[in-house]
């Protein structure tokens, strides 16, 4: 009985970390997305520099860091 028993709890410890972990990332995901919202800021990569919008941003990084890589967040904005 108590190896039954140990089983039980076990699997429910599993699904109570699973749970708990989904629960986490769910929340990462809305933290996010409010603070992407509510900032609507961007910051420069390589040198800090806080933009407003990624058009701005894509300008800056071009004019200011030819030599370094577009960041991803920035390949999909257009000029
Ligand atoms: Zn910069």
């Amino acid at each position: 009985m108590a190896r039954g028993q140990q089983k039980l709890q076990s699997q429910a410890k599993a699904a109570e970390k699973m749970a708990k972990q989904k629960k986490q990332q769910g929340h990462n995901a809305n933290e996010q997305k409010k603070a992407a919202l509510k900032a609507l800021v961007f910051v420069c990569t390589v040198c800090k520099a806080q933009m407003p919008d990624p058009k701005t941003y894509k300008q800056h990084f071009e004019n200011k860091h030819p030599k370094n890589e577009l960041p991803d967040e920035l390949k999909n904005v257009c000029p």
